[in-house]
Parts: C-alpha cells; sequence; structure tokens
C-alpha cells in the first residue's frame, strides 16, 4: 500500500457542523471542502452521490491511487513523520479488506460504511482551541477576542446562525441509501449530548431495524448526562464514549470552559454505570497542546487508576495553541514530565516533537491568551505556572 492511500474517500461521508460535505474531520479545515464545479460548498442536503463525487473528490482520490500527496491530509503526514500512529493508518486497519487496485475515482454511495455526522454545533463551552463554527456559545467571545482571531464578516455569522440543514428531510431520505451497510457511526457536535438531532438519528436507525450492525462513538465534553441514552444504545451492536478531557481539575476548567471538573467525574461515573446495561466502552481523549503538555503524564497515570485508556490527538489548529510554540526551555521541562511515562503509546511522538518545536507564533499565544483570560476571567499563572506566563 502507498504512502498516501487511505480508505476513507471511498467509505466514509463526512459532515462539517454547518452541513459542508468535508475530506474527514483530520483533515486540515480551508483545504478539505467538496466543492461542486461552480465554487460553492457541497452541501449534507444536496444530491450526496454529486457532492461526494465532485472535482475536489476524485482528485482526492486520484493522488491516494497514485501516491502523491494530498494538501488536506498534511495533519496525518506530519504524525506519521513524528512516528506517531496516523488517522490514515488507523482506518487502513480498520478497513482491511480494501483493495486499491479495485478502486477508481468515482465512489459509490452504496459502498459508505461510516457516517461522520456532526448535525448541529449546540455546546455549552468555549475550549480555547474550539471557535465558533463548532460552539455556538463561542461567538460573543470571538467577536470580544476582535482581530487576534479571524472574524467571519456578517453573512457568514448569518449563515451559521441560520444553519438547520438537518431540519431537511431530502437529508434523511438519502440517509436511508446507506443506512443498511452502515458500520460506524461518529456523533459529536457541538456536544452530542445537547444537539437534539442525534437522537433522532439514533431513533432512524432502531426504527429501521439496523441498528444492530452499527457501532456508534460519541466525543463528548462529559459537562451534560442524558439518562434517556443507555436504552436507546442497548439496540446498537456497541457504544464508545470518548470524554474529551484535557487536564486534570483546574487545568480541564481553565481550557475547556466553564467546565466543572466535579460535574465532569459524576458523568464519567454514570457512564460506568450505564455500561452494566448497554454495550457502552469508555475512554479518554486529550487534545494535546501548550496549556496542557506538562500534565499529560500526570492525566495518563490519574485515568489508569480508573482503568481507562487515554488516547492522545495533537493539535494542530489553531497553531498558535500547538506544541510549536514552546521555547526550548520549556519543551526540555515537558519531555522531562512525560519521561514517568515514557512507554505510554503515543509519549515518544510527543517527545520527537518537542525536539523539534520551533518556538513560533509565542506571541501570538500570549496575546490570545492574556485576552481570553480577561474574557474568562481565568489567570493562567495560577493553573499553568509552568509555563512562566
Ligand atoms: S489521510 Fe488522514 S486527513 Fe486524509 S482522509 Fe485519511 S484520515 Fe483524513
Amino acid at each position: 500500500m502507498n504512502k498516501t492511500f487511505c480508505p476513507l474517500p471511498w467509505k466514509e461521508i463526512s459532515s462539517s457542523p454547518s452541513g459542508s460535505v468535508r475530506l474527514c474531520c483530520s483533515s486540515t479545515s480551508g483545504s478539505n471542502l467538496s466543492l461542486h464545479s461552480d465554487g460553492t460548498v457541497a452541501k449534507m442536503s444536496d444530491d450526496l452521490n454529486e457532492s461526494w463525487n465532485t472535482d475536489f473528490f476524485k482528485d482526492v482520490r486520484e493522488k491516494m491511487l497514485t501516491g502523491k500527496n494530498v494538501s488536506a491530509c498534511s495533519n496525518c503526514y506530519k504524525q506519521e513523520a513524528a512516528g506517531i500512529h496516523s488517522e490514515r493508518l488507523q482506518w487502513i486497519e480498520n478497513f482491511p479488506d480494501i483493495k486499491p487496485e479495485n478502486l477508481t475515482t468515482k465512489a459509490e454511495l452504496s459502498e459508505v460504511e461510516q457516517l461522520d455526522l456532526r448535525l448541529g454545533r449546540v455546546c455549552n463551552l468555549q475550549c480555547r482551541m474550539c471557535g465558533p463554527y463548532s460552539s455556538t456559545s463561542w461567538e460573543p467571545t470571538w467577536k470580544a477576542l476582535g482581530n487576534l482571531v479571524n472574524q467571519p464578516d456578517q453573512k457568514t455569522w448569518d449563515k451559521l446562525n441560520q444553519n438547520n440543514w438537518p431540519e431537511n428531510p431530502d437529508v434523511w431520505e438519502q440517509f436511508k441509501l446507506f443506512v443498511p451497510k452502515l458500520r460506524r457511526v461518529y456523533l459529536t457536535g457541538g456536544e452530542p449530548f445537547l444537539v437534539s438531532k442525534n437522537k433522532e438519528f439514533l431513533k432512524f436507525c432502531i426504527d429501521s431495524g439496523h441498528a444492530s450492525h452499527i457501532q456508534l462513538r460519541y466525543s463528548t465534553n462529559g459537562t451534560i448526562w442524558d439518562a434517556e441514552l443507555p436504552s436507546m444504545w442497548s439496540h446498537f451492536e456497541k457504544v464508545t464514549l470518548n470524554f474529551s478531557i484535557d487536564g486534570l481539575d483546574e487545568v480541564n476548567n481553565y481550557i475547556r470552559f466553564p467546565a466543572r471538573w466535579n460535574q465532569l467525574m459524576k458523568n464519567l461515573d454514570s457512564a460506568k454505570a450505564a455500561s452494566r446495561v448497554a454495550p457502552i466502552h469508555i475512554s479518554v481523549s486529550t487534545a494535546v497542546q501548550a496549556y496542557n503538555i506538562f500534565q499529560i503524564s500526570e492525566l495518563i497515570s490519574f485515568f489508569r487508576e480508573k482503568e481507562l485508556n487515554v488516547y492522545l490527538d495533537l493539535i494542530h489548529q489553531p497553531s498558535y495553541l500547538s506544541l510549536a510554540v514552546l521555547s526550548p526551555e520549556l519543551s526540555e521541562k515537558a519531555k522531562l514530565k512525560l519521561q514517568n511515562e515514557i512507554s505510554y503509546p503515543g509519549v515518544t511522538g510527543l517527545i520527537q516533537l518537542l525536539n523539534s518545536s520551533k518556538h513560533q507564533e509565542w506571541n501570538q499565544f500570549i496575546a490570545y491568551t492574556k485576552k481570553l483570560d480577561e474574557i474568562h476571567e481565568q489567570n493562567i499563572s495560577q493553573v499553568i505556572p509552568e509555563l512562566g506566563i
């Protein structure tokens, strides 16, 4: 198999929270949207056969079949260069039967086995690495950040706020085309337990008699628990609840404002209790970034005691929160702390990345952090003193 092939453009349909059809959730925003020939963004409510076979998708598939780099896939290539098992490599393992020599640049909807469904962007948090495109509660804060971030024009704000693509019956009609073959559905948001359409989708799968061959995967911020869900989940083959937790206690509260650690731990206990009645698997996913790099080893050991795996993801965007902002001195300090968990999967990859961190965009990191601290009434020097700010 060549170095750029990935099964997703033949096997997965991925939507952004605003209903745009994109390459996948790990691809680089800005270069990952499917475009119609008139330059408009392809939508989930358009004819999906067309939206998924635009020149954009055909070009991606052609490059993947001939071993050429796809610019929207640079996050995977960077991970692989750092020795990290990328999403691309994980998907190759998840689709062992796919044979590139049997594929063409056109893909058939009837072959879709996976959906990455973002049925809305309702969210109660303003995580520091997120923004208004994925969380409704971010909007006033984003505006208050002024020119520290890219400000959408009024037309874009209006579009974001009027976005009601999951209300369109055509979307649900098209789901019927591939629900018989679906194996995996990734549901997030916004916060998936606040997005009401997610429950409608579960009902749709249960009522159509296809839930039993579908595995669900949620990424939740863990601040909400919906007690009605476990009985619905009991119809599905498997449910993975990925709790997005980026630090212990105050560090998580700081990054994932205004999360509350005690509530999060309570909801984790509710999920564990539910796993006794439904096929639920619980894990923790951590977005590794400059704010939490000093706490990664403690986080791993805290959740090991709770018998939960921590999956380490990297923050690439915004780049001024990534590990690349750290100075050589801070990188050395972070590497020392990581030694405590050196054999944990992904940790050596983090150390390699720290070896090459370029101390770039540090001023932007400081400016963004301080302004957000002012708006959120937080103080980085109290929560993450290791950064020395
Ligand atoms: S190579 Fe990575 S970014 Fe590209 S489609 Fe596959 S998982 Fe997505």
